[in-house]
């Protein structure tokens, strides 16, 4: 018998609402249809929670309307009320993320029998089975193993395994690779049938780099695909009548490559499974976001023809597949289906943010107490500092806000290339100061006193949620990065007076300061790229005196970058960007930070003055920033600094003596 091919309804929804219109219901044309053979079922994701359980943000310390299993939590009660047979899955990244999940990782501990809050979380939402993000592993296997052993619902997961075999099937797995759940439903006539929903398990195998310390010597990881390939017949010939992945993995290239990342394409070509959950992209699916293939129809939600969702990040969207299943000769199959996406809040177009929908009380309760904990984690504490961190300098000095931030992430890449072709090259670091003034007013700056750190200072410290990564570029881009980011400043003539130091049209995310390296910097030259990027005086330079280890950089010498994923992929068009990327990391460069202040305990981000201006006798300038500064003026390292007066709009105006 042959499958017949699964058709897509057209997006519509039947509404009808109370008498009085207080509130309306939709209802999935599925419902409607559904014959005396048919079932409709309404299978639900969620995916990369990373502890977003309450709507709030604790890195700035306050409530948002984007994040929060509470608020998608509401979807899935909306949709189960009116739903005749519905399922809930997760994708996994669960328990790290955010500060409530490094609160219980590195304050309040696992210990046997607790319930993390996360789990708590969900099983006051009920879940029907979830499956193991790759940032589960960040914490170590004891810290996982402990905070899954508290669901109420079955974690699955195949592809990593304490103990490989000679074939998947004869791994000793982590978590069980499969569930196959008995389910009763009803179909279009009222009639309940049993179904058997086997549900499977994967996350990128990548995992073993990215948790090296954790993973080596303990569990082996496979190939999504492979893995795939012999659990999907035993689980056939174990009686599922359909089959869900639940692929912790990213919609990536058509055709399979070993141990690929995201490999959630050629997971649905695979013969038996009926639906794919994806996530760790944090996009949205169906969406614009991604471009069509031979074999990804991003409109209609498909992947190979089957039915594919991704629910966002953080709770922002609740992924939903909507089956109509139909029984024909005693075997259940997909014979129609529709892939969509929920958010929880919508952005306007002046940028505020609407609340779609209310968070949802019992989930809100199930957490309460580890939220409010939180609240006083954040708060206090966590490391030292032997040296304020401030950023009122950092656009003409070596500044420790700027710093601190080079330091991690260098600790960080370092750690994750050990052992790789790339660990014998030296390891530059890139950082630059996100709040220095400005556009943002004599107020917004970077400024935590020596003394205590609390996690809700590392947002002032690295204020995007940027992830981590290397590059590796030669001594001609390295000189060409510090080129671009040196358009910071106008074209200063020798000699003259109190002429004006910054261009105002160029941002301060974009003057990158590279540690791991000494120069100079020649105001009297023209800028080489313009404030965008584009090129200006192509043979012009202000970089001068560029060493490394005491000795000059020349253009074929190798290094490899620390950065963020925003400049390594072309953001402001720096020279060795775009296509010179060798590690991508799964972590946030603020989580690099917090996870290196906790585990210091006391971190020296003294500026090392690794840049300064060349000497320009005779030759001043004029700087503003805020008037905080002044307490400051006399740590500055590597500038010739004085007060001189008030600037314009409360801030406050400084000389330099080049
Ligand atoms: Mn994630
Ligand atoms: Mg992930």
């Amino acid at each position: 018998m042959t499958k017949p091919k699964p058709t897509q309804l057209s997006r519509r929804t039947f509404l009808y609402g109370t008498a009085a219109g207080a509130s309306l219901i939709a209802l999935h044309p599925f419902s409607a249809q559904a014959a005396a053979n048919q079932v409709h079922l309404r299978v639900m994701e969620t995916t990369d929670l990373h502890v977003h359980v309450f709507p709030y943000d604790y890195y700035s310390d306050k409530p948002v309307d984007t994040v929060g299993l509470a608020r998608t939590a509401s979807i899935v009660a909306d949709i189960r009320s009116e739903a005749t047979n519905s399922m809930l899955v997760d994708n996994g990244d669960l328990i790290q993320g955010n500060p409530m999940g490094d609160y219980i990782a590195y304050e309040r501990g696992m210990a046997e029998g607790d319930l993390h809050p996360m789990i708590a979380a969900m099983n006051a939402v009920g879940y029907d089975a979830a499956t193991i993000g790759n940032h589960e592993f960040n914490y170590g296997l004891d810290f996982l193993t402990k905070s899954m052993a508290r669901a109420d619902f079955p974690v699955v997961l195949s592809n990593i395994a304490t103990r490989q075999g000679a074939t998947p099937r004869d791994d000793t797995t982590l978590f069980k690779p499969y569930v196959i759940l008995d389910r009763n439903v009803k179909d279009g006539a009222g009639n309940e049938h049993a179904i058997r929903v086997g549900i499977i398990g994967f996350t990128p195998p990548q995992v073993m780099n990215w948790d090296r310390r954790h993973m080596e010597g303990n569990v082996q990881a496979r190939d999504i695909v492979d893995t795939a390939k012999a659990y999907i017949p035993e689980m056939k010939e174990a009686g599922a009548d359909i089959i869900i992945a639940l692929s912790h993995s990213g919609i990536g290239a058509d055709a399979h490559s070993d141990g690929m990342e995201n490999a959630s394409v050629p997971l649905a070509a695979i013969d038996g499974i009926d639906a794919i959950m994806t996530g760790h992209h944090h996009l949205v699916f169906p969406g614009a976001k991604y471009q069509a293939t031979a074999a990804v129809d991003p409109e209609g939600g498909t992947l190979h023809g089957k039915p594919a969702t991704m629910g966002g990040f953080w709770g922002s969207h609740l992924g939903l597949i909507d089956l109509m299943l139909e029984n024909s000769g005693g075997a259940w199959q997909v014979v129609s289906f529709e892939s969509t996406t929920r958010p929880i809040s919508r952005r306007n177009e002046d940028r505020s943010i609407t609340a779609l929908v209310e968070s949802d009380a019992t989930v809100i309760a199930s957490v309460q107490q580890q939220h409010d904990e939180t609240l006083a984690y954040v708060r206090r504490a966590v490391g030292k500092t032997s040296a304020p961190l401030h950023s009122y300098f950092a656009l003409v000095a070596d500044d420790p806000s700027v710093q601190i931030v080079s330091i991690a992430q260098k600790w960080y890449i370092a750690q994750m290339l050990e052992g790789s072709e790339y660990a014998s090259l030296p390891i530059l670091s890139a950082a630059a100061p996100f709040k220095a003034g400005g556009r943002g007013g004599p107020d917004y700056f970077t400024d935590v006193p020596a003394g205590d750190v609390a996690i809700k200072n590392v947002a002032d410290l690295y204020l995007f949620p940027n992830t981590v990564r290397a590059v590796k570029v030669n001594g001609a881009q390295l000189k060409g990065w510090l080129e671009r980011s040196a358009g910071m400043f106008n074209q200063i003539e020798p000699g003259a007076s109190d002429q004006v130091l910054l261009n105002p049209d160029f941002p301060s995310y974009n003057f990158d300061v590279i540690d791991g390296v000494t120069y100079e910097i020649d105001l009297s030259q023209p800028s080489r790229f313009g404030a965008g990027g584009e090129p200006l005086n192509p043979d012009a330079s202000r970089i001068t005196n560029l060493m490394y280890d005491g000795a000059p950089v020349g253009d074929d010498m190798e290094f490899v970058i620390a950065t963020n994923n925003y400049r390594a992929s072309g953001g402001g068009d720096f020279p060795g960007t775009g296509d010179t990327i060798i590690f991508e990391a799964p972590d946030t460069n603020r989580d690099v930070i917090v996870r290196y202040i906790v585990e210091q305990g006391t971190i020296n981000p003294s500026a090392d003055a690794n840049w300064r201006f060349k000497s320009l006798p005779g030759t001043t300038v004029l700087f503003d920033t805020g008037p905080a500064a002044k307490a400051y003026v006399d740590d500055v390292k590597g500038v010739k600094i004085e007060e001189a007066g008030e600037g314009p709009d409360g801030f406050a105006r400084f000389r330099i003596q080049l």
